[in-house]
């Protein structure tokens, strides 16, 4: 029925037919707006939405807003809009900054699908980018709703809150109907454990959380010698006292954090993944086996993990370092989640690590979770560089000037002299700016800027202009993501384990 209603201009794959209704997405001149037609005006497809009624087809027909109300209503009608839990399975975690990218991540991870299994996360932000760009866990999910329901995506999503620091946040996010929790405890990691002395370290392990019960934090590995896979870790005195003192609190802070999250949801329908990929030195080996068993023994479960590996993983591009020094380094942490879980291995700041993605897939056996938010943006950019020259230019005129103060939370290592000065370029080589590591770092740090700059009489700089642009070409976009985003699946699926 909807399909035949020319007039309401139906996304095709969102069309939902079921017995007594359907369901759909329409391109109206307003916008898009939620369709839902049935042959009785008094039947249950109509519960749960609001909008405007009329007779349509020998049945009643509703259109309504893709508002908070609406979303909530259709992903009660139509389960499979629902997040829900991933487990082991390869994963990956497709951010979306803006609110309009979910269709171009569907259409990326449909194509790889046809090669092997590989779960998606289609809504996913951290708390500190949801402040930056002014969006609440809500209004994450809500866009990941619309989005998959464009597309006709029925597979299943996770939904991760990502980056969560207090028990404030896994509230909110809890209740946004989030079931993937990342918990970072970066901020109780003792980066200075690295250089103490022996008789500084047993200070400081003196000086832990009761919680703890200390001598814990050595109770569980004191002394021992494992055996992982053929690789042995010592704990020596030394190497269990720096563990404990670097990451002692940060595990008392992931059980208090734990322990929250199965209270609010009574542990049904989530997942955790616990993150210190942010922090300042390297995760050794011996101090990841440190961190599982004790979290372990604090009954924390958790299905992934990301350490702070060794080499660069800055934002939007490729890793920086040895990729064979890596690769040995990696292939133990991957025998340590498989003999300690199993749980999945995580890479942080995920986007564009191409030159690793094949080791990550062979190495963890597809034990492994990608992370990825802010190249969905920097798409978005070269879409808008391609449709529109000038504002794409005064973008990277104002993301210059916001840069050195907005990289402060960022790994990142753009200087401004090495990127090209905006009057050098001309307007047919603005997209190149996105190919060159400087300018590409300094535009991806500098979204929360460029999406909430006001004019001097309040009215958004940039925003209104960027958005109808995106969403008067959700084509263009949708295929740059999805070239962009093969690249980074092709290799968790074609890579033989
Ligand atoms: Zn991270």
């Amino acid at each position: 029925m909807l399909e035949t209603l020319s007039q309401l201009n139906v996304l095709p794959r969102s069309l939902v037919v079921t017995e007594k209704a359907e369901f759909g997405l329409a391109r109206t001149k307003a916008g898009l707006r939620l369709a839902t037609w049935a042959k009785e005006a008094d039947s249950p497809a109509f519960n749960g939405f609001e909008g405007e009624r009329s007779e349509h087809a020998g049945g009643m027909l509703l259109l309504g807003p893709t508002n908070p109300h609406n979303a909530h209503g259709l992903r009660a009608h139509l389960p499979w809009l629902k997040p829900m839990t991933l487990g082991l399975r390869t994963s990956a975690g497709l951010g979306d900054r803006l609110g309009l990218a979910t269709p171009g991540h569907v259409r990326a991870v449909r194509a790889v699908r046809e090669h092997r299994d590989i779960a998606p996360i289609f809504a996913q932000q951290s708390i500190r980018e949801m402040m930056r760009t002014g969006r609440s866990p809500q209004q994450v999910m809500d866009d990941a709703t619309w989005g998959i329901f464009a597309e006709g995506w029925r597979e299943g999503m996770g939904a991760d809150a990502d980056h969560l620091k207090t028990t404030a946040d896994i509230d909110a996010c809890v209740a946004a109907g989030f079931t993937f929790f990342t918990i970072d405890p970066g901020e109780y990691v003792n980066n200075s454990a690295e250089t103490m002395t022996l008789a500084d370290l047993c200070a400081a392990v003196d000086k832990l959380p009761s919680t703890l019960q200390y001598p814990i934090s050595t109770r569980s590995v004191q002394s021992k010698s494992f055996d992982v896979e053929g690789y042995t870790i010592t704990f020596d005195e030394h190497t269990l006292l720096k563990a404990a003192v670097k990451y002692g609190r940060a595990v008392a802070h992931v059980a208090a954090m734990y322990r929250r999250l199965m209270q609010a949801t009574g542990g049904r329908n989530c997942e955790l993944e616990v993150s210190v990929d942010e922090t300042e030195t390297p995760t050794s080996l011996a101090e990841h086996v440190y961190i599982a068993s004790e979290l372990r023994r604090l009954g924390v479960q958790w299905v992934s993990l990301a350490p702070r590996y060794i080499g660069r993983f800055e934002k939007g591009v490729d890793y920086i370092g040895d990729v064979a020094t890596f690769e040995a380094d990696f292939a133990v942490h991957a025998a340590i989640a498989r003999q300690f879980g199993p749980y999945k291995l995580s890479l942080h700041s995920g986007s564009d690590k191409f030159s690793i993605y094949s080791v990550a897939a062979r190495q963890t056996r597809g034990l492994v979770h990608l992370k990825t938010a802010g190249t969905s943006y920097l798409e978005a950019l070269h879409t808008i560089a391609a449709l529109d020259p000038a504002l794409f230019r005064e973008i990277y005129v104002f993301a210059r000037e916001r840069y050195e103060d907005d990289r402060a939370s960022y790994h990142v290592s753009a200087q401004l002299s090495r990127a090209p000065l905006p009057q050098d370029v001309r307007d047919a080589e603005l997209p190149n700016l996105l190919d060159q590591f400087d300018a590409r770092e300094i535009l991806h740090v500098t979204f929360g800027s460029v999406l909430t700059e006001h004019t001097a009489d309040g009215r958004p700089r940039f925003y209104e202009h960027f958005m109808g642009l995106l969403r008067a070409n959700s084509e263009a976009y949708a295929a740059n993501l999805e070239r962009h985003f093969l690249r980074h699946l092709r290799p968790f699926v074609e890579t033989r384990q």
